[in-house]
């Protein structure tokens, strides 16, 4: 073995500061051979089929790998070069292709088949068993289980689907680039604030154009759609936007998704029926929480019941603002945004700058590190001298009640160059024994804060202030994990509509009087967050909270539907599909022209197919485990209770996915979760 070569010296932590990007090919071609032949020498006919052998033998490889791969893969999102870009690309394609491999290996999948069939498999613990369970369903999904000619057939489906995925999502983009509107004179755009000015102009320049440059771009639909007074500029965006990659708008026809929809559509169909679902939503539901398609479709049914009303409300209570005050007799589906925005700035009149100096960085983290202390017996101290990839990188080791050192943890908070966007928790290292030596898990924090200046902290915003409590949130999930297996430890191998539960509920602190006290404190003066501006807070956090689930409601209903209906003798039906749907839970009706499904690329190009209702089920999950805190402060006198938070550590954090999400959740709140404590989070209760 090459020793020289830090990515294969096994070190407990990387040494950040020697890999070099030429060092990436030689070391995952060494790991990958020995891989192989690992794989080769465990399926072979002699071979013992236990679980040491069978199991801990891959999880053994995989870590090698992992230790390898992590921080090439951290670098590349954090201290990007053209040297390191140009070595990560060929690695990580010699890495997707290894995992297919893999997933089709009918030997392996046997191995694993024979482990499960054992007779003392009964009596393994229950990490060990679900190991076992998760690797078989995942082969059975991937339809290396099936016989011929089945298993071809899924192959090609699987290969004919990515492509039509790829061919969905640059349709949109196309689109998205084709339109755009030349404005040279500036009050044309009066309303739009000056950031967001600001960016139409940069497209402009982009462009070699003087002026200014509306095009369909995130930020510019934002600007136009929310501010702008011009509502014939808005009603052009609105059409061009809603109309992207489909049959209708400025380009009709030019970059249709139509066919792909249903082509997509019939594939995901056939495959899950060869895998030997009715259909690709009861398919979607095999790795997720959920039990069933009725589980789901009561879930959203019951949230619209509720939720709809309270939108009903909200929408009368706009138009009337509209017609009032300005002066929309009808109001359109390219108003609502700008209406909402200056109804909100008329009832609430909150400013982020406001709020920004109660947030200083370094007393925010304290806050949450205290926090994490309060509810879990854990404390975060900083280690000098570890090696990391920039000055602004803090290493915490994190100790648990008894002193003991379990975890740790890369800290990453400023924005920089070279450095993705976004805010994000990644595995350094894994809870691993593997019998010999125990592997402590290692994670990294990632945000992109605007740094401090000269002679002041970073302040941040409230979403900042959320967004940190998010991925630390991810962060205790994978250092509190008790499963030493990393495949179903901390967030690996949890069920996806689940995942985000211990992210989502440490949110619910970013909310709260008791937990804001520990560190919101105005940067020089040391005063308390005002009672006046938190109230304010909370009344805009529920601003038309109603309208929004409506929304959330009509997508994941039209998703979950168009999959668990689909009819090969009707097609996808996508536009009356959402129109049945419409009807149940929308209260806003857009025009007949426009195309939704034709840009939704999170159904037909992303992860998201049968699965766009996660996104409510997990805040649902986060609300109702956050309640149980919230009951139990009036008997503790506190929301930040450490008997609470010990249970909680001990029946979600620490289990991974050694048991379904669902047991852990009534193990925790001693019930099912229950639809109020959403309603309740979103201030509709
Ligand atoms: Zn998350």
């Amino acid at each position: 073995m090459n020793h020289d070569n830090p990515l294969l010296a096994d070190d407990v932590l990387p040494a950040f500061s020697r890999i070099r990007p030429e060092q990436v090919a030689p070391a995952i071609d060494e790991l990958l051979a020995d891989y192989r032949d690992a794989i080769d020498a465990l399926t072979a006919p002699a071979a013992p089929r236990d679980f040491a052998t069978v199991m801990l033998t891959q999880e053994r490889l995989e870590q090698r790998l992992a230790r390898a791969w992590a921080p090439v893969s951290h670098l590349h999102s954090v201290a990007d070069n053209e040297a390191l870009r140009a070595a990560y690309g060929p690695a990580e394609e010699a890495l997707t292709e290894h995992a297919i491999e893999l997933g089709q290996n009918r030997a392996l999948y046997a191995a694993v088949q024979a482990v499960a069939d054992a007779p003392e498999f009964v009596r393994l613990p229950r990490p060990e068993r679900a190991l076992v369970e998760h690797a078989l369903r995942d082969f059975r999904l991937s339809g290396v289980a099936l016989e011929e000619p089945a298993r071809t057939r899924f192959r090609e489906i699987g290969v004919e689907l990515s492509r039509l995925s790829t061919e969905f999502s640059n349709a949109v983009l196309d689109a998205s680039e084709a339109w755009h509107e030349h404005v040279t004179d500036e009050r044309d755009l009066a309303g739009i604030p000056e950031s967001g000015r600001a960016v139409l102009r940069q497209y402009a320049v982009d462009q070699d154009l003087d002026g200014y440059l509306v095009t369909l771009k995130q930020p510019s639909v934002q600007a136009v759609l929310n501010y702008a007074d011009n509502r014939g500029l808005r009603e052009r965006v609105y059409w061009a936007y809603q109309t992207r990659a489909s049959d209708q708008g400025p380009d009709a026809g030019k970059f249709d998704n139509s066919a792909r929809i249903e082509k997509i559509m019939a594939l995901r169909h056939e495959a899950a029926q060869l895998l030997g679902f009715a259909n690709a939503a009861e398919e979607s539901l095999a790795t997720k929480m959920a039990g069933s398609p009725t589980e789901v479709m009561e879930f959203l049914h019951d949230l619209a019941a509720r939720a709809r009303p309270v939108a009903q409300r909200e929408l009368a209570a706009l138009r009337e603002f509209a017609r009032a005050e300005l002066k929309l007799d009808n109001l359109e589906s390219w108003d609502v945004g700008y209406a909402s925005e200056k109804l909100r700035q008329q009832q609430y009149a909150l400013d982020e700058e406001q709020l920004k100096p109660y947030f200083p960085l370094p007393a925010v983290i304290d806050g949450l590190f205290g926090l994490a202390g309060r509810l879990y017996g854990i404390a975060l101290a900083p280690r000098e001298g570890v090696d990391v990839w920039h000055p602004d990188v803090r290493y915490y080791d994190v100790r648990d009640a008894d002193g003991r050192v379990f975890a740790g943890a890369y800290v990453d908070l400023y924005a920089r160059n070279g450095k993705r966007g976004g805010a994000w928790m990644d595995v350094c290292r894994a809870r691993f024994d593997d019998g010999a030596q125990l592997q402590l898990p290692v994670a990294f924090l990632t945000c992109n804060f605007a740094p401090p200046t000269e002679g002041r902290p970073a302040l941040l915003t409230h979403d900042d202030v959320l967004t940190l409590f998010h991925e630390f949130g991810h962060g205790l999930h994978h250092l509190l994990t008790e499963i030493a297996l990393p495949s179903i430890g901390g967030i690996d191998g949890v069920e996806w509509d689940a995942v985000e539960l211990p992210s989502q509920f440490m949110e619910n602190f970013g909310w709260n009087r008791e937990a804001l006290d520990l560190f919101a404190r105005h940067y020089q003066t040391g005063e308390k967050l005002p009672d006046e501006l938190f109230r304010r807070m909370l009344a805009a956090r529920h601003f038309h909270a109603g309208l929004f689930l409506v929304r959330q409601l009509e997508f994941a209903l039209f998703d979950f539907l168009l999959h668990l209906e689909y009819d090969p003798a009707a097609g996808a039906r996508p536009l009356a599909v959402l129109d049945e749907v419409r009807k149940q839970v929308a209260v806003l009706h857009p025009p007949a022209w426009q195309r939704f499904p034709h840009g939704f690329s999170h159904v037909f190009a992303g992860g998201y197919a049968a699965g766009y209702y996660s996104y409510l089920w997990a805040e649902l999950l986060s609300a109702d485990a956050f309640g149980e805190f919230e009951e139990r402060s009036a008997e503790q006198g506190s929301v930040i209770d450490r008997t609470t938070g010990e249970r909680f550590r001990r029946e979600v954090l620490a289990v991974g996915a050694s048991r379904p999400a669902l047991e852990s959740f009534i193990a925790f709140r001693g019930r099912r979760p229950e639809p109020e404590a959403l309603l309740r989070s979103h201030g509709l209760a």
